[in-house]
């Protein structure tokens, strides 16, 4: 029998869907756009068709809850060495083999919840305000798109003083990202898997549509970073990296900020990780192309985690893993060497002050 326990508060009907015929739905929310009959559940597990209507079983349920640095993100040009309160929840409507959150990915949201779990989108600015060392808030660990009710809320409560952003595979319906931006997102991560040959063979999506979501966001001054975990004969061909760059120049600009992430074996996939001159030629391919800031991850200590001035190459933010080390540019956000304007927010964490 379908029953919905209309007590749970972590149960509230969708923004994004539409009626078809008889009681089924269709979701509006990620491109998938599932049709779901009455009584069931869509693909990513988080949304139920109740007597003709959609309802999100998530609303609220964190999964996971952490003060974090800007640059685990990775954000390196959005306000470096700042806080963000980050969360997530549970699900992806992706199906990586890959993925390094399977853990909460995977699963759909539990049966039940506990109250240490559930969170309300005045908790959740309460805690941002309550904390001075917290500088925006950030919706990552699973995919934000399912939570697209509460993320909405939750961005339209938190004042301005805040930076607000997701993580995100960009996967989200352009409505979906509208209600973002609208409620005040002023950030994305997008997280690559590939070039077409990855996402739409492997992972059976449309990488058009990410393109298509980034172009809009981007035209909205939404801050964009882009991150493509590189995976040993899944999308290491020099081939996808040269036309990925050159889709970064297209759709976006020069200076957008792209992260070639280090792999390592993670939930089904049992590749040996990736080298570290498998990346270094990544960032090789990538410079070539024109891109004006590429950076490597996940490798501890490496000179590319830092950020050099595409002019005269002069270190200007030097880090290792999550933090800053300094940060060299002018109060003007210049390089102090040859006054080069460097497109990144200002920022002075309290330590390098
Ligand atoms: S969010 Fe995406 S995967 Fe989930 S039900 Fe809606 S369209 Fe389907």
């Amino acid at each position: 029998m379908n029953t919905l326990n209309t007590d749970d508060p972590r149960i509230k009907q969708s923004y994004l869907f539409k009626k078809m015929s008889g009681d089924s739905v269709q979701c509006l929310t990620c491109r998938r756009m599932c049709v779901i009959q009455e009584g069931e559940i869509g693909k990513c597990k988080t949304r139920r068709n109740f007597e003709g209507k959609l309802y999100t079983l998530q609303y609220g349920d964190v999964s996971s809850y952490s003060l974090n640095p800007i640059e685990k993100k990775p954000a390196y040009h959005y306000f470096p060495g700042s806080t963000a309160l980050t969360l997530g929840s549970w699900g992806c409507n992706f199906e990586c083999d890959w993925c390094l959150n399977w853990d909460i990915t995977k699963n759909p949201p539990p049966e039940k919840y506990t109250d240490a779990s559930l969170m309300t989108p005045e908790k959740v600015a309460e805690n941002a305000s309550f904390n001075p060392s917290i500088n925006g808030v950030c919706f990552s660990f699973n995919e934000p798109t399912l939570s697209l009710e509460f993320a909405v809320d939750v961005f339209q409560l938190v004042t301005n003083d805040y930076y607000k952003m997701i993580v995100t595979n960009g996967y989200m319906t352009g409505e979906a990202l509208d209600y973002l931006i609208s409620a005040g997102m002023t950030g994305m991560t997008v997280s690559f898997k590939g070039t077409e040959n990855v996402v739409d063979c492997l992972l059976d999506m449309k990488l058009k549509y990410v393109w298509e979501n980034l172009q809009m966001a981007y035209q909205r001054s939404i801050h964009i970073e882009l991150v493509y975990l590189l995976i040993p004969t899944i999308n290491d061909d020099e081939e996808f990296i040269r036309d990925f760059a050159q889709d970064v120049i297209k759709n976006l600009s020069v200076n957008t900020p792209v992260h070639f992430i280090r792999y390592f074996p993670s939930y089904l996939t049992r590749i040996e990780k990736t080298s570290i001159s498998q990346l270094q030629k990544a960032h090789t391919i990538a410079k070539d192309e024109g891109l004006n800031f590429v950076y490597l991850g996940n490798i501890p200590g490496h000179p590319f985690q830092s950020t050099y001035c595409p002019n005269c190459s002069e270190l200007l933010i030097k880090r290792n893993i999550f933090s800053v080390i300094f940060n060299s540019l002018t109060e003007k956000g210049r390089c102090p060497k040859c006054n080069q304007v460097i497109p990144i927010y200002p920022y002075k964490p309290v330590y390098l002050t």
